[in-house]
């Protein structure tokens, strides 16, 4: 898996992350993410949790995808991974314990920090894969976020809500830079 720097920002010429053979590519410096392969550019709003410690870097930051589902008064979340781990069980180790656990931050614009291995698209179709029934709810918002990690040993912490997240196999190299 090769990480390059291809292209620049059309909103704000910042350098955009990318992974070889990913059309979505991140910018570094501002809350965007793009696909220039596209007929015209299409962009995504990115998003980091809102009570992040900003003064406390991450060793690496996890990008998923955040459903909002709606059936009736009811409002639930699925995560969906934008990362692939080589070596771990599954992709969708981290995204599913945060689907079980409701978890559902509080939300601010802002840089991605990391590459993505998964559009829109392809997150909305490994969606309906998983959530193939209505039970769950109709989809009703789709958004883009990174989470700050710190790693130890096989586990992932995530600092803002104090997950412990075990996945074997997954590196920092893996979930790119900060
Ligand atoms: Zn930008």
């Amino acid at each position: 898996m090769t990480f390059v720097a291809l292209r620049k920002c059309p909103s704000c010429g910042g350098e955009l992350d990318a992974w070889a053979g990913v059309a979505w590519m991140s910018c570094r410096d501002c809350p965007r993410a793009w696909d220039l392969f596209s007929g015209p550019p299409e962009k995504i709003v990115t998003y980091r949790p809102a009570e992040e410690d900003s003064a406390n870097r991450p060793e690496a930051r996890l990008p998923l995808f955040l459903f909002g589902t709606r059936s009736g008064a009811e409002e639930a979340v699925v995560w969906i991974p934008a990362y692939r781990a080589a070596g771990a069980r599954s992709d969708s180790d981290v995204a599913s314990v945060l689907t079980e656990r409701k978890h559902r931050p509080a939300l601010v614009e802002a840089p991605l920090g990391c590459a993505l291995a998964r559009g829109p698209r392809e997150a909305l179709a490994l969606f309906d894969a998983l959530h193939p029934s209505d039970e769950d709810g109709t989809l009703a918002w789709q958004v883009l976020v990174s989470l700050p990690v710190r790693l130890a040993g096989g586990s992932l912490h995530e600092p803002v809500s104090n997950l412990w997240l075990d996945v074997p196999g997954i590196r920092p190299r893996v979930l790119a830079r900060t």
